[in-house]
């Protein structure tokens, strides 16, 4: 059934049919207040929870990997000492040293998955959830921007590359004194804050503002 107006989209909503995730029950889609979770009536399973913070919590969180990010960028990621030179590394040094090697691809790969997914993903976020917290209604195209956002999610690396970093730390240490810069540690709280901010993310209370009217 095609809805056509605002209100039967509310109409549509309102009786829209859910499926338990685990054992295919069918029921209607519960309205919660905010702290309330659903669970399914036969098989116990968490449906629904409406978080208390609402989107207050992912924002902050989302402002806060932002200012990490920035900082992850800006500043060196490490300095090496060896035998008396002395060099710096940031993030995107890197990325430029294995473009100038040759290694392209790997260039390429390491800077969607620790610069633009991550950024993208940030900047998608607030384009949904700002105008949804502070005056209410949806920006143009959020729908889409949204399911983006879901897409971003898994090219957005920054733990595989923190990973990455301590292997290199550790098997640099033997043939170089190393200091951590200013970026390792921004780069570590950020990795920390971008999972706090999915797990905070209520998926299902952004959809429910989004829905009144899909792009
Ligand atoms: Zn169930």
């Amino acid at each position: 059934m095609a809805a056509k107006s605002g209100e039967m989209d509310y109409a549509v909503a309102e009786y829209a049919l859910v499926g338990c995730h685990e054992c295919d029950l069918l029921f209607r889609k519960p309205q919660l207040q905010p702290g309330q979770k659903a669970c399914c009536p036969r098989c116990g399973a968490l449906l629904f929870q409406r978080k208390r913070s609402g989107l207050d919590q992912c924002l902050a969180l989302a402002f806060t990997s932002l200012m990490l990010f920035v900082l992850a960028n800006v500043y060196p990621l490490l300095r090496m000492n060896i035998g008396g030179r002395v060099q710096e590394g940031a993030l995107i040094t890197g990325i430029e040293e294995l473009y100038s090697q040759g290694y392209w691809e790997i260039s390429a790969l390491v800077f969607v998955v620790t610069f633009l997914a991550p950024l993208c993903k940030l900047l998608c976020l607030f384009y949904v959830l700002l105008p949804l917290r502070l005056f209410g209604r949806r920006a143009p195209k959020a729908v889409l921007v949204f399911r983006w956002t879901a897409l971003l999610s898994p090219w957005a690396m920054t733990e595989v590359f923190m990973l990455g970093i301590l292997v290199a730390v550790v098997k640099l240490a033997d043939l170089a004194s190393l200091s951590p810069g200013i970026a390792l540690y921004s780069f570590a709280a950020l990795m920390v804050s971008m999972a706090a901010g999915d797990a905070a993310l209520d998926e299902h209370e952004v959809w429910d503002q989004l829905e009144p009217s899909v792009d």
